[in-house]
């Protein structure tokens, strides 16, 4: 049913109906979360085609995700019928290579060409590097890809950057060296990676006038919402896109122009020497004709947070001196979200220097209010959530549909999703994959699964060039021949490599491998939990050295995935001290089965995900969680303005994606690289005003208990680097003094009472009897408690396979951490892969660190 073009404006308020009207001058609208931006450009859209003005094919939005654009194209489809189907409404990304597609051939590209994802174009990267001889310790080709990538976002192509490095730095003469030949190769093999699809869009349309003009001719209409995370690639393709002008572009063109009429008459017209200066001249010619499309963006500084991707608010800062005639149009009504959230969004907000201030406001009265709640911990919180969705439900009709809860990254996911699933919560996890099914979870477990049941072929052969370690598919396949001949499985197979016959190299991989799994079945007879078995297979395959040793921020969450499992493993030994390895996997195996939960009775799924996903969409019940300084502003932002104001940025986007309820909350204690950490409340929950909160509960259990109590702690670690900690923390002490409660597994800050018993180590070369601590809490009054701590660790001798490597640290030495920056070691405990660092990182605080785990470098 289409709708009139008065419809379209009914209901809206004069400022959105001057941004939906406005015709000619650029356009700006900037305006507060929730306001109606993307809201107006749909009915722009719907505007423009409804008065004729326009054609379908005459528009161009541009959106952030494929997911909003989607939504956009329905939208308008609902005000405007089928008609919009031919609207050009995409992502930068494809957008792009719908241009591109067409207009190959003036590229001398394949009309097929290839698009390189970013494990491709990262596997391509390494092989330039090795080609280049590069050393991977000093120039990671993972830096390297970065690098090329940031460069391309500001449309530098590897020749400028060659001629801006000086001798003297050599990572920069590296750099030019590889991004020239991995260009050189992408080129060869008719491929652009992602960066490349707007980077050569524009060369493209500056390089070919003609071209430009005739996508300038088409789209009279370029909107564009997001406008505040475009990065400097996408800016200038807009500009390029919708031909406005600003003075500079001006006289750049008039300035090809003169020069080519000069040219043309001054010499001799008919015969002018080279077709190529009358092509220029007419085309130059023409773009002076075309009169300029209509620009519409929108955008809201306090909502950027894609800087890390080269996104820059002055962009939408600086419109104005870009665009000199633009017109801007502010809105001020917040249509979304009840005045207590609101309120609460704009307190974290107006910290931040040096935006301009702006004045929303709601007309939906102040609503329920902001609740808070202190969990003990990250399942404390994963059950209040679970329990407060279940009773909204119950008592407010809240359907599992209405409900988002969002997280700062990734791995926290997985505590929530547990409770999620134990309790029967319908949901899906959106931009990132279920912990179970990420890659670095599910090879973790393909070696567990392969060290548990030696016959098990497809996660032997999903693990046997995992990482890599030159197995490659003609060897797996002679294994696999060999299996089939004997009648044996493919794991007996491996084991009687030596008489598959394989060549030297082949077979030397090959014997390695299953000398791997060996000593790990070897280790999983010996009684170790599930955790040992995880670290020890994670070290010896050097899987987590790889991972470590990358410095791209993918690698850096897959390890924060993989210290997450360990902490399952953990917990599960915690709750069945006698559950061994394949009691583990079947816990696993009906938890991951249990993700495929369909959604049931049309009330639709929780939808989780991180806050940078949540961009732009709104729900009626909101969770954001892990509200701590260190998850929630993040760890690396805390020392950092500007990263930290982008914190405040994505906080704002946060609570502003409520529409009814908002939900904060935190954990005291919160289990990061395996170890359990004490958090301190986010300082965005300090900006909130007190009476739009309602705090369920205002301090966790355990920090109750601050003052009062010590824990235990032990260690033994023995042969193969394994370890057992002495778990069982009580409490623990505000000066931070006392052994146990960082390091304790044990959930012994919760209940009644906290104890937690460390078994030492095992193996051959001797025992270690491990340490013991036991804690009660008291309900009222002062407390008091005891911790005997400092297990005696029995070492025997390492594991010939030895362990990750691990930094080995004393007291005193100085150390960087990725996110923690510079710090000082103050205490070691245990040894090798099993050592434990207490570091002072000075204002980021002071860490108790399992070294396996954590991105710390010795200086
Ligand atoms: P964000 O900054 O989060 O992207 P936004 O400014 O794009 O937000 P919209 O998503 O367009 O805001 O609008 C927020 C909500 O307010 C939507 O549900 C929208 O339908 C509603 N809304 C916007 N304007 C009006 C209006 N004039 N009358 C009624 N509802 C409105
Ligand atoms: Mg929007």
């Amino acid at each position: 049913r289409r709708r009139s073009a008065q419809d379209l404006l009914e209901g809206l308020n004069p400022q959105q109906k001057e941004a939906v009207t406005h015709r000619g001058d650029p356009l700006l609208i900037i305006a507060g979360a929730g306001s109606g931006k993307t809201r107006v450009l749909t009915h722009r859209i719907a505007h423009l085609l409804a008065t004729g003005e326009a054609r379908p094919g005459e528009i161009l939005a541009i959106t952030f995700t494929n997911k909003a654009a989607a939504e956009m194209r329905e939208r308008v489809e609902e005000l405007v019928g089928p008609a919009a189907r031919v609207m050009w409404v995409s992502t930068f990304h494809s957008a792009c290579v719908r241009i591109l597609r067409r207009e190959h051939k003036a590229l001398g590209l394949r009309s097929s060409f290839s698009i390189y994802d970013a494990a491709d174009s990262q596997r391509l990267m390494q092989l330039v590097c090795k080609e280049l001889n590069l050393d991977p310790k000093k120039v990671p080709p993972k830096a390297i890809s970065n690098k090329v990538s940031d460069l391309k976002n500001e449309l530098i192509d590897a020749d400028d950057f060659a001629r801006t490095v000086t001798e003297s730095n050599s990572f920069d003469q590296a750099l030019a060296a590889a991004y020239r030949a991995y260009q050189e190769r992408l080129r060869q093999a008719h491929a652009l990676d992602f960066d490349d699809l707007i980077a050569t869009t524009v060369h493209l349309l500056r390089a070919f006038p003609a071209i430009a003009e005739n996508y300038r001719r088409r789209f009279r209409h370029v909107l564009v919402d997001e406008y505040q995370d475009t990065n400097h690639a996408q800016y200038v393709l807009v500009k390029e896109l919708a031909g406005v002008a600003n003075p500079e572009s001006v006289e750049g063109r008039l300035a090809t122009w003169d020069e080519a009429v000069d040219g043309a008459a001054g010499d001799d017209p008919a015969g002018a020497p080279g077709g190529a200066a009358q092509g220029a001249a007419g085309s130059a010619g023409s773009v002076g004709r075309v009169p300029p499309g209509q620009l519409t963006v929108v955008g809201d500084a306090d909502q950027s947070i894609y800087a890390f991707r080269g996104a820059t608010i002055r962009n939408i800062l600086e419109f104005e001196e870009d665009y000199p005639q633009a017109r801007t149009i502010l809105l001020e009504q917040n249509y979304r979200s009840t005045q207590n959230i609101l309120s609460a969004a704009n307190a974290v907000i107006a910290r931040n220097p040096d935006r301009r201030k702006k004045n929303l406001w709601t007309a939906q009265g102040a609503g329920a209010k902001v609740i808070g709640y202190v969990a003990d911990s990250d399942h404390d919180e994963a059950r209040f959530v679970a329990e407060e969705i279940d009773s909204l439900g119950d008592n407010e009709g809240v359907k599992p549909g209405d409900v988002a809860i969002f997280y700062r990254t990734n791995a926290q996911s997985r505590a929530l999703e547990e409770v999620l699933i134990r309790t029967g919560i319908p949901y899906k996890v959106v931009g990132g994959t279920r912990f179970y099914e990420r890659k670095e979870v599910k090879d973790a477990i393909a070696y567990l699964r392969a060290i548990a049941n030696p016959d098990d072929a497809v996660n032997l052969r999903r693990i046997l060039n995992v990482p890599k370690r030159a197995i490659g598919d003609r060897t797996e396949g002679a294994i696999a021949w060999f299996a089939e001949r004997e009648r044996i499985s493919f794991g007996a197979a491996l084991e009687r490599y030596e008489e598959i016959g394989m060549p030297a190299r082949a077979s030397g991989a090959v014997g390695g491998f299953a000398e791997l799994m060996f000593g790990l079945r070897e280790l999983a007879a010996s009684g170790a939990t599930p955790a040992e078995i995880l670290d020890a297979a994670l070290d010896r395959s050097g899987y987590l050295a790889e991972l470590r040793a990358s410095d791209d921020p993918q690698d850096a969450s897959r390890v924060e995935n993989l210290a997450e499992l360990h902490a399952v493993a953990a917990e599960f030994s915690e709750g069945e001290p006698e559950g061994d390895l394949a009691d583990f996997l079947e816990r696993v195996a009906l938890v991951a089965d249990a993700d495929q939960i369909p959604e049931h009775d049309g009330g639709g799924v929780v939808t989780m995900m991180t806050v940078h996903t949540a961009k732009g969409l709104e729900f009626p019940v909101v969770f954001v969680t892990g509200l701590e300084d260190g998850t929630f502003p993040h760890q690396r932002s805390l020392a950092d303005t500007s990263e930290l104001s982008e914190e405040r940025r994505l906080a704002y986007v946060a609570l502003t994606r409520a529409r009814e309820r908002l939900y904060l909350t935190r954990a005291a204690l919160r289990t990061s690289y395996g170890m359990p950490n004490q958090m301190p409340a986010s300082r965005f929950l300090d900006d909130i005003p007190a009476d739009v909160m309602d705090w369920r509960r205002e301090e966790s259990a355990t920090e109750a208990m601050r003052g009062g109590w010590g824990g235990g702690y032990g260690s033994g670690y023995g042969r193969g680097g394994g370890y057992r900690s002495g778990g069982g923390y009580g409490g623990y002490e505000t000066d931070d003094t006392d052994g146990g409660y960082v390091y304790g597994s044990g959930s012994g800050g919760r209940g009644s009472s906290g104890r937690g018993t460390g078994a030492g180590g095992y193996g051959s070369g001797g025992y270690g009897s491990g340490g013991y601590g036991s804690g009660r809490r008291g309900s009222t009054g002062p407390r008091t408690g005891v911790g005997s701590g400092g297990g005696t660790g029995g070492g025997g001798a390492r594991g010939k396979s030895g362990a990750a490597d691990v930094p080995s640290l004393a007291i005193g030495d100085r150390v960087n951490h990725d996110s923690y920056g510079m710090g000082t070691v103050v205490a070691v405990e245990g040894a090798g892969s099993s050592s434990v660092a207490k570091i002072d990182f000075g204002s980021a605080g002071t860490k108790r660190l399992l070294l396996r785990y954590s991105p710390v470098s010795k200086l």
